[in-house]
């Protein structure tokens, strides 16, 4: 039996997301006309509080519109050095924005506000590029899935509203966060004048993801998810999978996050195991010990088909998810404390 924890994008539909994806009602989504488009995009933009949200292939293409909406080229964009629109949007922030990142050295992918205003450039001091974004990340990936403190946030916004710079958020696992810390879609709508979230990730969805903004911004973003060649037709079998995921998948996440916990603490008494970051969420990020050989260990435990991710730096991550059943953890961790 294999056991795929490299990633929460491994999932495949269930028979009922199937079932939901079989009958949905459908119609050409770049004319606006796909019902089932339509009433996603309703019921993301109402959970936010925000007027509009537009459904995206990715959530790279999201982000990456969200980008483009608040910069013009030349423009810099600040984020933590850990985030995904830096590391893992293949330099789209460059080639779709004509932008730069100013990155900061915060903790586990997360800044403080004192660092995001330390990072703005004077905006009459012409030969630096002009601040005009920050993004952060929430959950933060290579930060081990990590969440924010949402008083931080709020600090963040004063920083942004005093500065004129726009604010987004890359919330391809925020689904995470707001389970692991009781909040609420319509507090992270309040703060942030873009968000983009993800279906594809815990929330086992085949594709898809949803940037919510306000009505003039997201009139905006609409001609650039066209430009970027996101206008897709008939995909309301696509929103049926995400509707069926956010009504079935989404209370369930917290079982991830206890799985994820579990291995932690396994891991950490282990001799080979150097260090585990704290884990909140859905990801368990590791270091072996120096002196062991990390190809062995993943050859290991590839022998026993088990898949990990290799983060580079010494780093490995686990991921659970909704195809991590019972069954998988209990043969993981015994696998792994032997
Ligand atoms: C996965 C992910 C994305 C988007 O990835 P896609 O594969 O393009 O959907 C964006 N940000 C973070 C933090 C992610 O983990």
């Amino acid at each position: 039996m294999r056991i795929d924890l490299r990633s929460d994008t491994v999932t495949r539909p269930s028979k009922g997301m199937l079932d939901a994806m079989m009958t949905a009602k459908l119609g050409d989504d770049v004319y606006a006309e796909d019902p089932t488009v339509n009433a996603l995009e309703d019921r993301v933009a109402t959970l936010f509080g925000k007027s509009k949200a537009l459904f995206f292939p990715s959530g790279t293409m999201a982000n990456q519109t969200a980008i483009k909406l608040h910069t013009q080229p030349g423009e810099q964009l600040i984020c933590d050095k850990y985030a995904h629109v830096y590391n893992y949007e293949g330099g789209g922030v460059s080639f779709n924005s004509g932008v730069s990142c100013r990155l900061v050295d915060g903790h586990r992918g997360m800044m403080t506000a004192a660092q995001v205003e330390a990072a703005i450039n004077p905006p009459d001091f012409y030969h630096s590029p002009l601040t005009s974004l920050v993004t952060l990340e929430n959950t933060t990936n290579k930060g081990g899935g990590a969440c924010w403190d949402f008083n931080e946030i709020k600090n963040i916004r004063k920083v942004c509203d005093a500065h004129h710079l726009g604010f987004h958020l890359d919330g391809a696992r925020l689904w995470n966060a707001l389970i692991a810390k009781s909040e609420t879609a319509l507090q992270y709508g309040a703060v942030f004048d873009t968000i983009s979230v993800c279906f594809s990730k815990g929330l086992g969805a085949p594709v898809g993801s949803m940037l919510v903004g306000d009505e003039a911004l997201m009139n905006k973003a609409l001609r650039i998810r066209k430009m970027l060649g996101g206008g897709m037709r008939q995909i309301g079998s696509l929103a049926a999978a995400a509707s069926y995921a956010l009504n079935h998948h989404y209370d369930r996440l917290k079982e991830d996050h206890q799985k994820a916990k579990e291995i932690a603490s396994v891991l950490q008494q282990l001799e080979a195991v150097a260090s585990v970051e704290p884990v909140e969420t859905n990801i368990v990020i590791f270091k072996l010990n120096p002196n062991l050989d990390e190809a062995l260990f993943l050859d290991n435990l590839k022998a026993h088909d088990i898949l990990v991710s290799d983060m580079g730096s010494g780093k490995l991550r686990m991921v659970t998810h909704l195809d991590y059943t019972d069954e998988m953890h209990a043969n993981l961790l015994e696998i792994v404390s032997k």
